[in-house]
């Protein structure tokens, strides 16, 4: 079961995997999937994260899918259909947006704002605000 509960920090991955794909990925057709694939990452993050789990050992993210009820494992690699054709998938994607999430030496880059992902805009206020190193951050219930 995977949980995001500093959606402000989750933001920030995701912005900046955005702008990494932007920046590196220089392949217009390729760069719609890798961002398509990291657009659906956040959304089954949300949704379905109850179906995945974090693998702290290997750094692999473990994916049930509800729709083939098969389980992928992606760190880099994946065992999907898509994988295999050599085309990105949202497996890939999601473990590298908790990848990076997970790390600890990030916590402490500062946050911008992101609101520009709808899904990840908090509409209520902050419970407390808790510090880290030099950061600030809102935490939500
Ligand atoms: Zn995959």
């Amino acid at each position: 079961m995977l949980e995001i509960e500093n959606k402000d920090r989750f933001g920030k991955v995701i912005a900046d995997a955005l702008a990494k794909i932007e920046l590196t990925v220089t392949d217009a057709q390729n760069k719609k999937r890798w961002i398509n694939a990291i657009a659906k990452a956040v959304v089954e993050i949300e949704q379905n994260g109850v179906f995945m789990t974090w693998q702290e050992e290997d750094h692999s993210l473990l994916i049930w899918s509800q729709k083939s009820n098969n389980i992928y494992t992606a760190n880099g690699v994946c065992g999907c259909r898509a994988f295999e054709q050599g085309s990105p998938c949202f497996h890939r994607a999601a473990a590298r947006l908790i990848r990076i999430y997970m790390e600890p030496e990030t916590v402490a880059a500062p946050v911008k704002e992101v609101n520009e992902i709808p899904n990840l805009k908090n509409t209520k206020e902050p419970v407390r605000v808790e510090k880290y190193g030099s950061v600030r951050l809102p935490v939500y219930n």
